[in-house]
């Protein structure tokens, strides 16, 4: 072949230096973000760092306005201050799951949302999650939905066949064990819906776990999936504690773990990261694992990705939204990730002097009981 025409070839093929493919946001383009709590934080302190610019909408101030480039305060149902938001970014995400359905599907006709209305309306309503969750053939603790006061007797009468003491949740708005209440015998369960409100409600039954644990996975635009190391979970009081990294659990189980949340994912047309609950019942257990609950969002069990992997949730989450290229989510060290919770945060001086403490501080201006104040990864070196 003449020398000319391979050099014509090779031109053809280069592409500028500064093209941006397709779907991909540039540098500078502006993230917005639902919410304005620590996960909106670093959220905008992650896109931050790929040179986004990030605008903040929530329904008063919160620790996200501290770092965000713009923000705005409105309620969520107020369209006319949306519209104004949507027209100001580029692409919209949420930090936190009670978004109201109408309010992302309201700026989806303005502006690209991710993830979509979809995930939300089902991660917002026990009822239709679990419906969701046990359709696509995927274990979840056995059930009764109480949509109305009149199903509560049959709700009533599956409990009697369950071996076990049962949870009455609300099937919206319950958060950190906000919206429960156990049920160790039957005459408690009237008593309990009343107190709960008489709200449409599930009745679960209460499983004997031996390991909570959860996944983290997050899916691009074009599909690609990726999954961090599963995490054992310890609840306090309803609020995650502590998440560990190895779980010690055996592999087979964290990678069924993994494929249950990539199947979930893929179910909703996700676009960013997902955190699915799961209980690990035991290897003997008919079932060993049962998913407990989906959060359309970066996860509190991913804290530790920030310092133990080689890209974190919250970057990959924004690269996700931003229709980039998933990064690596490979875990260099073993880590504890400990929620400082209330007065916890108090102690943050010892906590600055502990070797190989990563603190993390969400600036929040008063500590109250049960509030998140910050959390601490505790890196050591990777074992397994
Ligand atoms: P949830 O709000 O559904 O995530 O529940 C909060 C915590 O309550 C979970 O992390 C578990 O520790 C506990 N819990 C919830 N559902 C069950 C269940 N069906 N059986 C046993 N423990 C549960």
């Amino acid at each position: 072949m003449p020398q000319k025409t391979m050099r014509d070839m090779s031109r053809k093929k280069v592409r500028p230096a500064n093209a941006i493919p397709a779907g991909m946001l540039p540098p500078r383009s502006v993230i917005g973000i639902l919410g304005s709590g620590q996960l909106g934080k670093m959220l905008a302190q992650a896109a931050s760092r790929l040179g986004f610019r990030t605008h903040v909408y929530g329904d008063d101030a919160g620790p996200a306005f501290d770092v965000a480039g713009a923000h705005s305060i409105g309620s969520y149902t107020n369209f006319a201050r949306l519209d104004e938001f949507a027209d100001a970014v580029d692409v919209v995400t949420y930090e936190f799951e009670n978004v109201p359905v109408q309010a992302a599907e309201h700026l989806a006709t303005r502006v690209r949302v991710r993830p979509g209305a979809k995930a939300l309306a089902i991660a917002q309503d026990r009822i239709v999650e679990k419906n969701f969750i046990r359709g696509l053939g995927i274990p979840v603790a056995p059930y009764a939905a109480i949509e109305t006061p009149e199903t509560l007797m049959a709700a009533q009468r599956t409990a009697q066949s369950w071996a076990t003491p049962a949870i009455l949740k609300t099937a919206r708005l319950g958060y950190d064990g906000k919206g429960q209440a156990p049920i160790g015998h039957d005459g408690e369960l009237a008593t309990a819906y009343r107190a709960l409100g008489s709200v449409p409600s599930v009745l679960e039954q209460r499983v004997a776990f031996r390991a909570e644990i959860s996944v983290l996975v997050v899916r691009g635009v074009d599909g690609a999936l990726a999954t961090y190391d599963v995490p054992r979970n310890e609840h306090g009081g309803g609020i995650l504690r502590r998440s560990t990294v190895p779980s010690g659990l055996p592999q087979d189980i964290e990678a069924k773990a993994r494929s249950i949340a990539c199947q979930i994912a893929a179910a909703l047309d996700y676009v960013g990261v997902l955190g699915v609950e799961l209980f690990y019942l035991g290897p003997d257990a008919a079932e060993p694992l049962l998913v407990n609950e989906i959060a359309p969002r970066v996860h509190n069990s991913g804290h530790w990705t920030m310092d133990a992997c080689n890209v974190g949730q919250f970057e990959n989450h924004i690269r996700a939204v931003a229709g980039w290229p998933l990064g690596s989510t490979n875990r260099h060290s073993d880590a504890v990730m400990a929620n400082l919770i209330g007065h916890d945060a108090d102690h943050w001086p010892a906590l600055a002097r502990e070797p190989g403490a990563c603190l993390h501080l969400y600036g929040k201006r008063e500590a109250r009981d049960g509030r998140k104040m910050g959390h601490v990864n505790t890196l050591s070196p990777k074992s397994s």
